[in-house]
């Protein structure tokens, strides 16, 4: 494999030589990943993780990035396929927006953004609304997707009410949509792993059916699905006429619920249906912007213009927590008054705009202006799809899906009926075991492995990356192609 950086031998193997050389009793030798490991789990509660899982799955302690590598404390590299949670768009450790965050940080690290402001925040909101286009006007900051979603909803709600609608105090959701983990954002949330348990302290929001491509089954072509879906959003918006505040939708691609793909019609017949119904339109981008799905923004792909606009991850290039709402000036002009009618938007985090995550988001978007990354996302995109094609003829494949720079392979017990393996089984997660073998890191979705590695990926990278994807896919089903 095209592997540019071989694994470096690290303190812990040169310390097995030695005792290798020279006998000594028996006592396992403590690496610098494990020393590590051993302190992390003593404690660290890590996110998204039963922590029984490390009695026998290795904690990987990172120490180093660079480009779309991550150097473990022993030495070994890990090819970053997932982006750091899709986070990371132009490499780690990045030379320019490293530089960019030293050198607010000696200016002005953080100030309140109430009452005062600061030029990196000013400059921001100018470019990022420049990137989404009128009528968006306004941009309104929080520090993490989740926290942008609930900025959306309490404004969609908050604006009706200024409006004189009081009645409007329910929300559309689409099925298997993904919106983050703090109450409000994870009531908009449709995936039962993350939402069952806290079901009696949640919303309960409105279900719409879903516009993905693979639920609708094989052979049913993906605007067909697309149209159905909408179809079905109609006549919900039509049974609660004067209820509904908002659509919640994440475009093109359901991240969370296994980078489940939609035609972009969806959404422009969505937004039809929303300006008939009288309901805005949100739409979630907070994994799929920033040239994610091969535009700027996944929304530009079906040419209509959302309410509001939920940015984060990779707005900082996977530098800091940063999040954003776009809206635009009939819904900003609702909420400005006079002090007194209560009609202002109150609502705050203490890191709201923080200077230094407003300083990688310009540097972020400099490497936008400098460089070609469009074209280059569209480059990568064919070549990740070709090096996955081979897997379409596994037996245990019931899909391999791709949307810009994700791509997606869809594990199956039985192809033909698409029967899923038991999520008991983890195997998805055997892949991501196997990958660490090679050096990549592949954290699935369940039965979904997927890739939505950094933009500075090679075409060689991916080859390599979609081989050991292959060879994971063999572990962990017994079965090569
Ligand atoms: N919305 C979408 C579509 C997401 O994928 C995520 C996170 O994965 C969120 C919201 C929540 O973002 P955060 O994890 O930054 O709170």
């Amino acid at each position: 494999p095209p592997t540019p950086h071989p694994t470096k031998r690290g303190r812990g193997e040169r310390r097995l030589l030695y005792v290798t050389l020279h006998p000594q009793p028996a006592k396992p030798a403590m690496t610098s990943n494990s020393h590590l490991a051993a302190r992390d789990l003593a404690v660290v509660w890590h996110p998204c993780t039963q922590m029984q899982d490390h009695e026998w799955l290795p904690m990987v302690p990172v120490v180093r990035g660079e480009g779309c590598w991550l150097i473990d404390a022993d030495g070994k590299r890990y090819f970053d396929a997932v982006s750091s949670w899709w986070v990371n768009l132009f490499g780690h450790a990045h030379p320019g927006i490293a530089a960019a965050v030293a050198g607010q940080a000696q200016r002005l690290e953080h100030v309140l953004l109430a009452g005062f402001t600061h030029p990196p925040a000013i400059e921001l909101a100018e470019r990022l609304l420049a990137h989404a286009g009128a009528p968006f006007a306004k941009v309104f900051y929080a520090d993490s997707g989740s926290a942008a979603i609930e900025v959306a909803l309490k404004m969609s709600f908050h604006y009706w009410r200024n409006c004189g609608e009081p009645r409007r105090r329910r929300f559309v959701v689409i099925d298997g949509g993904y919106h983050g983990e703090t109450l409000g954002a994870l009531a908009m949330t449709q995936i039962p792993l993350y939402r069952e348990v806290y079901g009696p302290l949640l919303l309960e929001p409105l279900v719409a059916p879903s516009p993905d491509a693979y639920a609708a089954g094989p052979g049913v072509d993906a605007c067909e699905a697309a149209l159905a879906a909408a179809a079905g959003l109609d006549e919900l918006l039509a049974q609660h006429p004067g209820e509904i505040c908002a659509l919640l939708v994440e475009p093109l691609v359901q991240c969370a619920s296994g980078m489940r793909m939609h035609h972009p019609v969806y959404l422009s017949r969505v937004r039809e249906i929303c300006d008939r119904h009288r309901v805005h339109l949100i739409a979630d981008e907070i994994a799929v912007g920033f040239g994610r799905t091969g535009s700027f923004f996944a929304h530009q792909q079906s040419g209509v213009k959302p309410d509001f606009l939920c940015i984060g991850k990779g707005l900082t290039g996977g530098f800091l927590p940063l999040s954003a709402v776009l809206t635009n000036n009939t819904v900003y002009d609702a909420f400005y008054d006079d002090y007194a009618s209560q009609k202002a938007f109150l609502h705050s985090h203490s890191y709201t705009g923080n200077a230094l995550a407003c300083a990688a988001a310009l540097a972020t978007l400099d490497v936008f202006d400098a460089e070609p990354v469009l074209e280059r996302i569209a480059e990568l995109g064919v070549a990740l799809e070709i090096a996955l094609a081979p897997l379409r003829e596994h037996p245990h494949v019931a899909e391999v899906r791709r949307c810009g720079l994700i791509a997606a392979v869809e594990l199956v017990r039985d192809r033909s009926t698409r029967e899923p393996f038991p999520w008991q089984e983890r195997r998805g997660l055997a892949v991501y075991q196997h990958a660490l073998t090679e050096g990549a890191l592949l954290r699935p979705l369940g039965n979904v492995v997927y890739c939505m590695p950094p933009y500075v990926a090679t075409a060689g990278e991916l080859e390599w990356l979609a081989g050991v994807a292959r060879r994971g896919i063999e572990h962990a089903t017994g079965v090569g192609c």
